[in-house]
């Protein structure tokens, strides 16, 4: 991921896309449809496969991810968490992750089990079936290093307004988590991806302490700003809840006009999502420009925001060539 990030022509942003393992076979085979559909549409730099906490999609997760690295051709990012698994299931789906390709591990610590998406609960971060080996994110960053050396390339989270757990359990504190942040990033992460948020301005202040943060370690590392698209109004209540995203009043009264009215409101929100992406770029923040999109492997409100934001990168020149053939005008 950092390479291809690394590899990107000067301004040209870029994006990811976020799909979870379905939990049928007939599942399996919509979501495969919907992601060359997606794959060919939209281009992504790469995407990402989630992880159930404590391993509960293991199989499914590698499934799919397979799916996207080996059949589909994506770089492929896999979610793996580390709090509630034996190390044995770590050591399993690493060395699974390498046999199918995958070159990028999105490192977790994870919540208990608890539902299909992962905006969700605190925990008391230690409890592990192999003891408090794998109690931070930390731990896991380290032990891949370790075990790994510089095979896989490693993403860590981070909050732009906190994680819930905070100081306290009232109280998100970005700047609580930030000594932590620098320290997964010191243990090896390679880079940064954000958890949701609606507030463009809460992002950019976030964006540019990390950049500030004096031990230097974050002042180039990628950064992907976190983006949901609006599906429903009650979603939204809910994922904002759990994520701890807050929802900026010139944006709650757009949607509150609206909230009876299920295709308004994916207007409404297609047009909030686009205004934060413009925010951000106008904002001028230094390095390349991405953002990830948390799709719950839905297809249409994320197309829309992608292609009116310019974030479908054009198709340079040798990709022409293998699709049309080389330009014979300047043949010898
Ligand atoms: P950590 O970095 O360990 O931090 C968790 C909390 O503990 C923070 O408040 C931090 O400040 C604090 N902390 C860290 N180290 C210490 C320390 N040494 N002492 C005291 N406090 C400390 N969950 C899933 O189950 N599956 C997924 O696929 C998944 N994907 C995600 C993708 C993204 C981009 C994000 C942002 C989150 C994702 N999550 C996923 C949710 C994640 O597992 C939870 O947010 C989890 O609660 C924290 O994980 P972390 O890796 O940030 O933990």
């Amino acid at each position: 991921v950092v390479n291809k990030i690394a590899a990107l022509p000067p301004g040209e942003p870029y994006h990811s896309l976020e799909f979870f393992p379905p939990k049928t076979s007939m599942g399996f085979q919509n979501l495969q449809a919907r992601l060359e559909r997606m794959a060919r549409a939209l281009r992504p730099l790469f995407v990402n496969v989630t992880w159930g906490a404590g391993g509960s999609t293991a199989t499914k997760s590698l499934q799919l991810a397979e799916i996207c690295q080996r059949q589909l051709g994506l770089t492929t990012v896999l979610h793996l968490t580390c709090t509630n698994t034996s190390q044995t299931v770590l050591d399993e789906t690493l060395e699974t992750a390498k046999e199918i390709g995958i070159r990028n591990i999105l490192a977790l610590r994870g919540d208990p089990p608890r539902s299909d998406d992962y905006h969700n609960t605190p925990c008391d971060g230690t409890s592990n079936g192999a003891g408090k080996e794998f109690g931070y994110v930390i731990d896991l960053v380290r032990y891949i290093r370790e075990k790994y050396g510089d095979y896989f390339c490693i993403g860590v989270a981070a909050y732009p307004e906190g994680h819930v757990e905070g100081a306290s359990p009232e109280k998100q504190d970005p700047l609580f988590d930030l000594s932590f942040l620098v320290e997964k990033v010191k243990a090896g992460a390679d880079f940064i991806m954000t958890q949701l948020f609606y507030d463009a301005d809460k992002y950019i202040w976030f964006e540019k302490l990390l950049r500030e943060e004096p031990s230097g370690v974050l002042s180039e590392l990628p950064v992907v700003p976190g983006l949901m698209p609006i599906q429903s109004y009650s979603m939204l209540k809910r994922i904002t809840k759990l994520s701890g995203a807050s929802l900026p009043a010139y944006i709650l009264r757009r949607l509150d006009d609206v909230k009876g009215d299920d295709e308004a409101v994916k207007r409404v929100g297609i047009d909030i999502v686009s205004e934060v992406i413009e925010k951000i770029k106008a904002a001028n923040l230094s390095g390349p420009r991405g953002f990830h999109f948390y799709t719950l492997n839905l297809e249409k409100a994320v197309s829309f925001i992608v292609e009116r934001t310019n974030l479908i990168p054009p198709l340079h020149e040798s990709v022409l060539e293998e699709i049309e053939g080389p330009d014979m005008n300047g043949a010898a």
